[in-house]
């Protein structure tokens, strides 16, 4: 997978970019706050279909601008594509696979196929369980379409039931009839997503130890395990039909509790993950730069196991990655780094040629091959991107008007529940 060129306008501080990438490691270098990140949750908004850093897609709009665009020419071993993005401050957003309108962000998703570390990745291991739920669902859904159509349905599910065991201090006879239904449908898409987690589990195990084994010489040795609500015997675990009954009787048989509680208390919205380092927990004994260490690594099993189960090598997408990483680390990355296209962020700090990166130089949201000289050239340059910036919108506003609302509210519903699972709080 090659990420060839973005086009960006109006996306957070950049007027206008259009940006080539090599098939390397290229590296967006500068100060802080130039808009180094911004470019990556562009890039990176192809394939998650949401902001990594958890932004509302009206945050993506420059201040001041009403719309903000965004398209990506990408390759994979069979084909050239191109994706196209309009975000508008008043309506629903406008996606586009090679110029044929997408009515749903979930087609989007699997199509470019990239794997992001950022610093808020550190939380996997330090945080609760959400974290590492999310590390799972968007891994998996990547791969696997049907995972992520079955995981919006458990989610649905899910905050049907929670409605009607909200709903018992004034209804309960509809809660009495109607409960064994949602249980029934909830323990079936909890045991079919269990068991892909179950087996991504199994494969991120395997490429975490040979990653650790690589960055630290052997003397550091992870391990990863799922971590149940519910209690399941040994033999059912793993086998799709026994969990689903597991599921299913323990769903109707904690009322009482659900009820005093107003939410559904067991499933995969509370399921977690256990990481250790040497045998015991990451997230009470490891030190800051071995958490680091192995959020790292946990991205890269994504991306091992991505190629293994695509063929296409994903593209890394590495935000301020080098930061808290000692040397060894450092070189190991580095050289990991070469198997595939990388697009990282770094700020002054950095030894360029030990990345062996091609530099884009960003100041001010504005993008370059050279250095730039001084903020003089700077300014000038963004005053003709200004120019550029009003023919772009007016090419645009055509297709918005062309374009069909029905399709819409899809685009946007499915995108504000397209990973999250309940908006409970975790209980760890
Ligand atoms: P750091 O090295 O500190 O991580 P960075 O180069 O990655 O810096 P970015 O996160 O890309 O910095 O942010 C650059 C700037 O973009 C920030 O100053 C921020 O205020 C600005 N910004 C964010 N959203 C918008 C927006 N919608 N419109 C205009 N500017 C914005
Ligand atoms: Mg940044």
């Amino acid at each position: 997978m090659k990420c060839k060129t973005i086009k960006v306008n109006n996306f957070r501080n950049i007027v206008s970019a259009d940006l080539s990438f090599s098939d390397g490691v290229n590296l967006l270098w500068g100060e802080n706050a130039q808009g180094k990140t911004n470019m990556l949750e562009a890039v990176c908004f192809f394939s998650l279909g949401k902001s990594f850093r958890g932004a509302k897609e009206n945050e993506f709009i420059k201040f001041g601008s009403k719309q903000s665009d965004i398209s990506l020419d990408f390759e994979d071993s069979v084909r050239e594509q191109n994706l196209k993005i309009n975000f508008y401050r008043d309506k629903i957003k406008h996606i586009e696979q090679n110029g044929v309108k997408l009515s749903r962000v979930s087609e989007m998703i699997g199509l470019y196929r990239a794997v992001l570390f950022f610093p808020e990745h550190l939380n996997i291991i330090k945080e609760g369980p959400s974290m590492r739920r999310s590390y799972l669902d968007v891994a998996i859904s990547q791969l696997r379409p049907v995972y992520l159509r079955s995981l919006q349905r458990y989610n649905h599910i899910l905050a049907q039931r929670n409605k009607l065991i909200k709903s018992v201090p004034f209804d309960r006879r509809s809660f009495d009839s109607t409960v064994e239904f949602w249980s029934s449908q909830l323990a079936h898409e909890a045991s079919q997503i269990t068991k892909s987690r179950l087996g991504y589990i199994d494969m991120v195990q395997k490429e975490l130890k040979v990653c650790f084994e690589e960055m630290t010489d052997g003397r550091e040795t992870p391990s990863i395990s799922y971590d149940f609500s519910m209690k399941l015997k040994e033999n059912e675990i793993g086998d799709v039909k026994l969990m689903e009954e597991a599921y299913f009787s323990q769903l109707m048989s904690s009322h009482d509790r659900e009820i005093a509680a107003g939410a559904t208390l067991w499933g995969i919205h509370k399921d977690d993950l256990e990481i250790r380092l040497n045998g015991k927990n990451a997230r009470n004994f490891a030190s800051q730069g071995q958490q680091r260490s192995l959020a790292l690594g946990l991205k890269l099993a994504e991306s091992a196991i991505s190629r293994t189960a695509s063929g296409e090598e994903p593209v890394l997408l590495l935000d301020d990655v080098f930061s808290e990483l000692d040397a060894g680390r450092r070189q190991y990355l580095t050289e990991r780094m070469k198997r595939g296209q990388v697009i990282m962020t770094a700020c002054g700090d950095i030894d360029i040629a030990e990345t062996g990166a091609d530099v884009i130089y960003v100041k001010n949201g504005y993008f370059s091959e050279k250095m730039p000289d001084s903020c003089s050239d700077i300014s000038q340059n963004n005053e003709s991107e200004n120019d550029f910036e009003i023919n772009y919108a007016e090419n645009t506003d055509n297709d918005v008007e062309n374009t069909d609302g029905g399709y819409a509210s899809d685009v946007s519903d499915e995108n504000e529940e397209l990973f999250s699972v309940d908006g409970d709080a975790d209980y760890d």
